[in-house]
């Protein structure tokens, strides 16, 4: 090797060595929420779930609805900068032989990771048979009409600021929200929003949730979501415990990176983490001392994901986890993103 390349060599080793503090600095500086502040948030979280279990109960005893949980990156130890938010998990109870679910892509929309659930045996038990055909739409479970159910009861007819004062919180529902949220200020500096997410689990354990497709044109109205958010947690999870691995830590900085800068505020966490996930799939080695290297080689893959404008999603290929994103803001993620691999702290500095 000439002088000039062992140079070079130095050189590149130091600044990966800066990068590899910067980020642990980062880390702890911003990314990790302290203890108390997480527990003070899941203690507010919970009286909200308390209350609505009380209140759904009392006011619909035949709504058929398995017990409410909370769930999300609070729960996980995945929350990133301040614990704020959490999602309050209403599943469904649905007639098997009344709704069957049928797979995007064998729709006329040919769209992955979506899906429809149709009312089948009309016939044998017209409408009515099952509590949840008020909510049909044009021979679908409408998500969207579901949420508007529990939006006229949890907006309209939960008194929130009697409970509110019970709870010595101030609670409100945010109006106008892409999905039913409840905003609760439990300290005069401090709000929990708790997004309220009617879910589906389907016999061959598929999870379906009503979050409505971001592009929502009106053919998307009936459409569910598959969310692999348990899978996908999961699996990170136990790559990360066979080999005392950095890819939460890693997971936790970019997560806290896009949250802090508005021009990567789009990319979610399960883009994140599946493109952590497809990494594993190459790389091996995730020691605590390689987080600089993995989290160039994730930018770098990011990249090359927006490049193709396509992020296959691990547990189902056909997944395009991109397909949310216009092509405008696939080209402007791309672009910030690849500004910040000649200069990756740019994006620490926010
Ligand atoms: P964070 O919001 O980036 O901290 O990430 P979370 O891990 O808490 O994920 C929450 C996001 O995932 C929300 O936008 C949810 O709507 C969505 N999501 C999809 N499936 C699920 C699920 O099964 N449980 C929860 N809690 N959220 C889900």
């Amino acid at each position: 090797m000439g002088r000039g390349a062992g140079k070079a060599e130095l050189q590149k080793a130091r600044m990966r060595l800066s990068l590899q503090e910067h980020l642990w600095a980062f880390f702890q500086e911003r990314v990790a929420i302290p203890s108390e502040e997480q527990a003070l948030a899941r203690r507010a979280a919970l009286d909200i779930c308390a209350e609505l279990r009380v209140f759904l109960h009392a006011k619909l005893p035949d709504m058929p609805l398995r017990e409410m949980y909370l769930s999300g990156s609070l729960y996980d130890d995945l929350q990133v900068v301040t614990a704020d938010h959490a999602q309050l998990m209403v599943p469904m109870i649905l007639e098997k032989n009344l709704w069957s679910p049928i797979p995007g892509e064998d729709t006329i929309m040919n769209l992955p990771g979506f899906w429809l659930v149709r009312r089948e045996n009309l016939e044998y038990f017209p409408r009515g048979s099952s509590y949840w055909d008020r909510c049909m739409v044009g021979g679908y479970l409408s998500p969207k009409s579901i949420l508007e159910v529990f939006e006229k009861l949890v907006a309209g007819s939960i008194n929130w600021p009697a409970i509110g004062s019970v709870l010595d919180y101030i609670i409100r529902p945010v109006v106008p929200s892409e999905t039913l949220t409840l905003e609760v200020q439990y300290e005069t500096d401090r709000r929990l929003y708790v997004d309220f997410l009617p879910l589906l689990v389907m016999e061959d354990g598929v999870s379906l949730i009503a979050k409505p497709h971001r592009l929502a044109a009106e053919r998307h109205e009936n459409l569910w979501r598959q969310s692999f958010r348990v899978a996908e947690t999961a699996k990170l999870r136990a790559l990360d415990q066979e080999d005392a691995g950095c890819r939460c830590t890693c997971l936790k900085v970019i997560k806290a990176v896009c949250k802090l800068n508005p021009a990567l505020a789009r990319l979610n966490v399960s883009q994140l983490t599946n493109a952590i996930l497809l990494l594993s799939e190459q790389e091996g080695d995730w020691t605590q001392e390689a987080l600089g290297d993995r989290f160039m080689q994730l930018l770098r893959a990011l990249v090359g994901h927006l490049e193709a404008g396509r992020l296959p999603c691990i547990f189902n290929l056909k997944v395009n986890l991109f397909c949310e994103l216009t092509p405008q803001e696939i080209d402007e993620l791309g672009y910030t993103l690849y500004c910040a691999l000649s200069d990756p702290e740019s994006l620490l500095r926010t």
